[in-house]
């Protein structure tokens, strides 16, 4: 997609604070963070909204979910805890129409969510 920012950042058209990269995934530190570590994992894919997925996208959507313990890990915050979140259409506040998982963790987190 010519005009997605996240499709931008994954081809290093838009500059990001990227903290991990792989053939198919980019992870960067969100531009407005809600915690102390707030960190976006998105597939190189095009993909709009989680109603999108498709079954070949299940390997993808696995690694996403490694990679985001993986960089938990990194930040150390994976034994305190941590939220992922992939927000999906109005309703949920989802702004930017490529598939992204927010990472988010450093500050204990409310239940339920707003
Ligand atoms: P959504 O509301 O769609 O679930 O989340 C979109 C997220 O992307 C927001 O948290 C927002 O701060 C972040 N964001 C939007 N544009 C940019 C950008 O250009 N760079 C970075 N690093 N984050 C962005
Ligand atoms: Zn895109």
């Amino acid at each position: 997609m010519s005009d997605c920012i996240f499709c931008k950042i994954a081809k290093g058209e838009i500059p990001a604070d990227i903290v991990h990269e792989s053939d198919d995934l980019v992870a960067f530190r969100d531009l407005n963070p809600q915690a102390p570590t707030h960190i976006l994992v998105i597939p190189r894919k095009h993909i709009a909204t989680l109603n999108d997925l498709q079954e070949e996208d299940a390997t993808l959507m696995g690694r996403l979910h490694l990679a985001a313990r993986a960089i938990a890990e990194a930040e150390g915050i994976a034994g305190r805890g941590y939220r992922t979140v992939i927000n999906c259409n109005a309703e949920a506040g989802q702004t930017v129409f490529h598939i992204h998982l927010h990472l988010l963790g450093g500050r204990p987190m409310g239940w339920p969510p707003g």
